[in-house]
């Protein structure tokens, strides 16, 4: 058994610089040696084991590592087995859409009955089209999917989408989604060590803090006594607010309260509808 808590992160890739910013965030330091396959945590018995994304649930499967950070897709697609999501961590989100020439006749899931499909999560898509008791011939790829469907390899794809501008590129308009996936955390079935059970916990914990503080903003104002029910239904996924007199003014509160979602301008509009006025609104840095 290692003497250091192994965490196996990808590569590079899509999710390399956020797994390693969340690592940073959480108050690890980071020594980026000669060696890069495996990072050293300066302050606490931490190694980063850098890899192939497709390598993560593998690892942390054989106990090499003892936690995983890789994309929900991946794991689903190869089965979770004895691997469980320990958190969703907040970036690297995408979708696993199907997605058909603009045009292509789309009447929901049914309309996939006899077509072939290309994509690169086959086992993901079967079971998709299995629950909706749809028969439809599987192509797998390596990548490139999107070119499928000019190629006459496939009629429609499915295929990870973030922002759609591949698809539109292609000509392909997303017409389903088969799962919403973004970087989770990943832990095995192995006990792990006692002396680093505590590092364990630790890096849970810290994780769980950094992704809430992300998403969320603390959120402050000034509003008549009176305003303060219609300012709580407002508030994006806030607990009960603090609520604390105003010197001088038997009227007037200051409202506090940490919003569990992102706050837009026209929730900051709707509170000054409610009369809420002297609104600030301020990131969160940590959370417990
Ligand atoms: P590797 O070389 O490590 O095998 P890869 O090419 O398989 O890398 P990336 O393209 O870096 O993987 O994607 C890693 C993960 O990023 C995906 O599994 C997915 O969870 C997430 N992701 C977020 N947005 C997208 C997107 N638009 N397309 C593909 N993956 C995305
Ligand atoms: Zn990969």
């Amino acid at each position: 058994m290692s003497e250091r808590l192994r965490i196996a992160v990808q590569k590079g890739g899509r999710l390399g610089t956020k797994s390693l910013e969340l690592v940073e965030s959480a108050g690890f330091r980071i020594l980026r040696g000669a060696n890069e396959l495996l990072y050293r945590i300066e302050n606490a018995p931490i190694d980063l084991l850098c890899v192939r994304d497709d390598d993560i649930p593998t690892f942390v499967d054989d106990g090499v590592a003892d936690f995983g950070i890789v994309g929900r897709n991946v794991l689903e697609e190869r089965g979770a087995g004895e691997l469980t999501e320990v958190m969703p961590l907040g970036f690297g989100r995408c979708t696993l859409k199907i997605a058909a020439p603009a045009g292509w006749p789309y009447r929901g899931v049914q309309s996939l009955q006899g077509a072939r499909i290309a994509t690169t999560y086959p086992r993901t898509l079967a079971r998709f089209l299995e629950r909706n008791g749809v028969e439809a011939e599987i192509v797998t790829m390596r990548g490139a999917v999107e070119v499928a469907p000019r190629l006459k390899l496939a009629q429609v794809i499915c295929d990870l989408v973030s922002t759609g501008a591949t698809l539109e590129a292609n000509g392909l308009v997303a017409v389903d989604t088969v799962m919403n996936s973004e970087a989770v955390l990943i832990r095995g079935a192995s006990k792990i060590n006692a002396a680093l059970a505590h590092v364990a916990a630790s890096v849970v914990q810290r994780f769980r803090g950094v992704a809430a503080s992300q998403g969320s903003k603390y959120v402050m104002m000034n509003a008549p006594r009176s305003a303060l029910p219609e300012i709580s239904r407002i508030l994006p996924g806030a607990g009960a607010p603090t609520v604390t007199p105003l010197a001088g003014n038997d009227d007037a509160v200051a409202v506090h309260a940490v919003c569990q979602e992102s706050v837009f301008w026209e929730t900051l509009e709707k509170l000054r509808g409610a009369g809420a006025s002297a609104i600030l609104v301020l990131p969160i840095e940590k959370m417990m």
